[in-house]
């Protein structure tokens, strides 16, 4: 049986990075917010994120660090809240936090803190923050939305004037993700870029996870590339394939199909380095060559790829070429990624070109508005993607 009908000024769907940032801007604007959320927590991803420290920004964000089939969308939202005004946030609330590599700023001690922070200012916006509920129906009528709510047991009428979908991408189901906004984005008319795991590690043939077998938890600093993107981080050999940053950076690039090239030794020029000892001591065999470059088992799986049995002195002009390449542009295949089940991030989502770049409302629907990694806007690895969260909640929550 349905309750007496609840009003809002605003419901919020999905209580992540985005959602509660809308939450809070839009309560401290003195709208009356609902914030709806599946799981019996708030902000699962943060929680876990950056190894339980959550890699909340990076200080180099730029709009170059997005994937997106709109890659200017997402520049408005990016240039009004910026990660200095994140950092502002917590070092007013006494959260410490450090830089680790290329711009990647982590909490010193939990994640927690940030939710926790989120929380304390939800409640002091007087957004009802409402756990373990769902949405079972939505309609627009009138110039408002109509929602038929499961809050935590309860069946309830909602109404409101302003409707944010907040639930992200498909990445990790087990921790709540689901296909909702798209299935809401879908049923107000908007279209969908095609979903794709981003951010994951890449499997491999049978043949090729052999040779690695015996690399299992070695990592090695590469370049990652294809014809789209490049990145210089380390590379995870691991039992099911590769992973690693350079890995899961160049997976959101990669097609399925494709082929992806590997220098083992970046900024090294290799054809210079065995001219040279070849020059110095001729007599040396390469499989020694190559134990000086990398850890013993990452040569001999290198040496036993190219499989070239010879001393330095012996190598022909083809040989050089053939180890050149090898080692400085290693081709491999991908037969799949691990899919959503490990993926950061979902690429694609709600097209970025039915969304006001200035509001992050839907141009054709009153009223509705997508934040967060629901959207078609990806963020590289190193913070950029809570980067995007913020940002775009802060946007939508000075409009709704
Ligand atoms: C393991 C892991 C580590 C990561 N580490 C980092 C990192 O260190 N730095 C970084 O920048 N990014 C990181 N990311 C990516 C980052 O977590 C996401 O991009 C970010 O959380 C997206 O924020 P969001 O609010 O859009 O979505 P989410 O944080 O996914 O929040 C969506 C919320 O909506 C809820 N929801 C979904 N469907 C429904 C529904 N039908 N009804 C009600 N509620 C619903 C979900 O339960 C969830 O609480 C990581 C991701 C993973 C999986």
């Amino acid at each position: 049986m349905t309750d007496i009908s609840l009003n809002y000024d605003v419901v919020i769907i999905g209580a992540g990075a985005a959602g509660m940032m809308c939450a809070v801007e839009a309560g401290r604007r003195g709208r009356s917010v609902l914030l709806i959320e599946h799981n019996k927590k708030p902000g699962e991803k943060i929680r876990i994120s950056g190894g339980g420290r959550c890699n909340f920004t990076n200080i180099h964000t730029a709009p170059k660090n997005f994937i997106s089939a709109n890659p200017h969308y997402c520049i408005s939202a990016l240039k009004r809240y910026k990660p200095a005004d994140f950092i502002n946030r917590l070092e007013t609330a006494g959260i410490a936090y450090h830089e680790k590599a290329l711009g990647q700023l982590f909490c010193d001690g939990s994640a927690q803190q940030i939710i926790d922070l989120f929380l304390e200012d939800m409640k002091t916006a007087s957004v009802d923050l409402k756990l373990n509920s769902r949405v079972l129906n939505i309609s627009y009528e009138g110039g408002g939305y109509q929602l038929k709510v499961d809050l935590s047991g309860r069946e309830r009428d909602v109404s409101a004037h302003s409707l944010v979908i907040a639930t992200g991408g498909k990445s990790i189901p087990k921790m709540g993700a689901s296909g909702f906004g798209y299935q809401v984005a879908q049923q107000f008319g908007l279209n969908i870029i095609e979903p794709r795991p981003g951010l994951v590690p890449l499997t491999f043939d049978d043949k090729t996870l052999a040779s690695f077998a015996a690399l299992s938890g070695i990592g090695v600093d590469v370049r990652a590339m294809n014809e789209r993107a490049s990145f210089e981080e380390a590379l995870l050999f691991t039992h099911r394939g590769l992973s690693g940053p350079a890995i899961l950076q160049i997976s959101s690039y990669w097609r399925d199909g494709e082929e992806i090239r590997i220098d083992m030794l970046p900024g090294q020029d290799v054809s210079a380095l065995l001219q040279q000892a070849r020059d110095e001591s001729g007599g040396r065999q390469l499989r020694s060559f190559l134990g000086q470059l990398w850890p013993k088992r990452v040569a001999e799986m290198m040496s036993a790829r190219l499989g070239i049995d010879k001393k330095l002195a012996e190598l022909s002009s083809k040989d050089l070429q053939r180890v050149s390449d090898e080692i400085n542009a290693m081709i491999v295949q991908p037969m799949g990624s691990e899919g959503y089940r490990t993926a950061e991030v979902t690429i694609g989502g709600v097209d970025c070109r039915d969304l006001s770049s200035k509001t992050m409302a839907a141009t054709k629907q009153p009223g509705l508005y997508f934040i967060g990694e629901v959207v078609d806007v990806t963020g590289w690895l190193g913070g950029y993607n809570f980067q995007w969260a913020w940002a775009s909640g802060w946007v939508a929550g000075q409009e709704v």
